[in-house]
């Protein structure tokens, strides 16, 4: 079946500015551009609207995403009334898990007016608290706790009692996240998943299942925990088939910069502590050994410019096998004479821009004034880096929307202020990120992120002309999502 695109402006992202005025589709892919003569079994109207090549979220946790949309946020409400009529309206009769709860005093007492008898459990927002009802308490052989109000290992021990997801529960999580997903004009995604809920074989079986009815070019990283479970599977690499790769095994390198457990080259401000690796060099090696005796590239979390310097080394020593890239996720600090060794080295990054934007100047106050490079894009486009667009979800908001306005404007949700000038993205580039340089990982056969003929059929229509007012980035809605020559939302029906 041929169809036309016609009534859009289609930006090719070949170059700057550069538009055609229509396409045809024909199994997925593009066959011709800017033609109006060849017949066509059906014409789709774009109504005026800016037409992309769909955007891709190059690192995300769909499932985890999906299960924070299931469950109830109270997102750090802080009226008693409001929470108690929330959770009553959520009960089912059933264990009950709240995300998102501030401690505010809402005690035992208060949850025992909706519930005594089913097992209530509000976590707390820094995830180091849960509030609980008579019923946990029972469970947890403290029924004469005063408050129900638990802190560290007490708190820990009352997570442990939620029930595991089923598997019905994690295929419900991820068709949530994908139609969530596609709404906000993403056609794939790069997610890591297969570890943190029902396993390598589990997951991958939610994900075929919703992937049947529900198109979305799926790239799954895999977690180092399940890399044994992947070599027995006997599973190709990469492609699984048109909606599912396998990609790059999922490690760590250091923590976090709020919990100060990133890996910096100078301490923390006012500490004589520099972060953590999250594994001992010794174990580092055995694991890059085995990853590389698979011929398989890794993606690393490094958020550290110390963990980014010692990463180069590793990755000179144990080169990845010839075409293929390792990837690094965040990157989010680095040192200058890094930034001269990753330029030799098969590299993408996984960069998150809204992180400034949520991050500083909270960040800026606990590092050394001394580090250097702070979320470098600039300086690592200009070094030739290839960087993907993505937003960590459930950790960022997906909207590839926000993250475009993060890499143009560097501005903090915090105070409004402008961090870093000099590294701020050309709107061109920031685009890219989420379009043509987010494919990359998909590797060298796929034909995506540009608008050309041989190409996948993978649109994302806006309402608004994103390169000539990126002012209105924020408030740009999404019209419709193409995926593989489907319409897969269409924000007018
Ligand atoms: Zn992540």
């Amino acid at each position: 079946m041929k169809t036309r695109f016609i009534n859009g402006q289609f930006f090719t992202m070949i170059k700057e500015d550069d538009h055609i005025d229509s396409l045809i589709t024909e199994h997925g892919k593009i066959i011709a551009i800017n033609d109006l003569v060849t017949k066509v079994d059906q014409v789709f109207d774009c109504q005026q609207a800016v037409v992309l090549p769909g955007f891709v979220d190059a690192h995300l946790h769909i499932a985890g995403y999906g299960q924070q949309l299931s469950l109830l946020n109270l997102n750090k409400e802080a009226n008693k009334n409001i929470i108690l009529e929330k959770v009553k309206h959520k009960l089912n009769g059933s264990f009950l898990y709240v995300q998102g709860h501030m401690d505010n005093g809402l005690n035992k007492h208060d949850l025992n007016t909706v519930s005594s008898t089913v097992p209530i459990v509000l976590r707390h927002s820094d995830y180091h608290g849960a509030t609980v009802n008579d019923a946990v308490l029972k469970l947890l052989g403290k029924e004469n706790h005063p408050t129900g109000i638990l802190h560290e290992l007490e708190a820990m021990e009352a997570v442990r009692l939620v029930p595991p997801t089923t598997q019905e529960q994690l295929t419900e999580f991820i068709e949530t996240a994908i139609k969530k997903l596609q709404s906000y004009g993403i056609t794939g995604g790069h997610s890591d998943d297969l570890y943190y809920f029902n396993g390598y074989h589990g997951t991958i079986q939610s994900f075929n299942k919703v992937l049947k009815t529900l198109p979305f070019r799926t790239h799954l990283l895999m977690h180092y925990l399940v890399l044994d479970d992947y070599l027995k599977s006997g599973d190709p690499w990469l492609d699984q088939h048109p909606y599912l790769q396998l990609g790059a095994i999922k490690i760590f390198y250091d923590g976090t910069l709020s919990s100060q457990t990133a890996l910096m080259h100078h301490p923390y401000r006012n500490t004589d502590h520099y972060g953590e690796r999250i594994f001992s060099k010794e174990v580092f090696r055995t694991l890059i050994k085995k990853i590389r005796q698979h011929e398989l590239p890794i993606a690393v979390h490094t958020i550290g410019d110390q963990a980014l310097e010692e990463l180069a080394d590793w990755f000179k020593e144990f080169p990845v096998k010839n075409g293929l890239h390792d990837r690094i996720i965040h990157a989010s600090f680095a040192l200058e004479k890094t930034v001269e060794k990753l330029k030799e080295l098969p590299l993408i990054f996984d960069i998150q821009p809204q992180f400034l934007s949520s991050d500083l100047p909270k960040g800026l106050a606990i590092i050394n004034p001394k580090t250097s490079l702070i979320y470098p894009w600039k300086t690592y486009m200009d070094a030739q880096l290839i960087l993907c667009g993505s937003s960590d979800a459930p950790v960022e908001d997906p909207n590839p929307l926000l993250g475009i306005a993060s890499a143009y404007y560097r501005q903090s949700d915090d105070d409004g202020l402008t961090y870093g000038e000099n590294e701020k993205l050309s709107i061109f580039e920031a685009v890219k990120l989420y379009t043509t340089y987010a494919q990359v990982p998909t590797y060298l056969s796929k034909q995506r992120g540009y608008l050309k003929v041989g190409f996948d059929a993978d649109f994302t229509l806006l309402d608004t002309n994103i390169f000539k007012h990126p002012e209105k980035l924020k408030t740009t809605k999404v019209i419709a999502t193409i995926i593989d020559d489907h319409c897969v939302y269409d924000q007018r029906k």
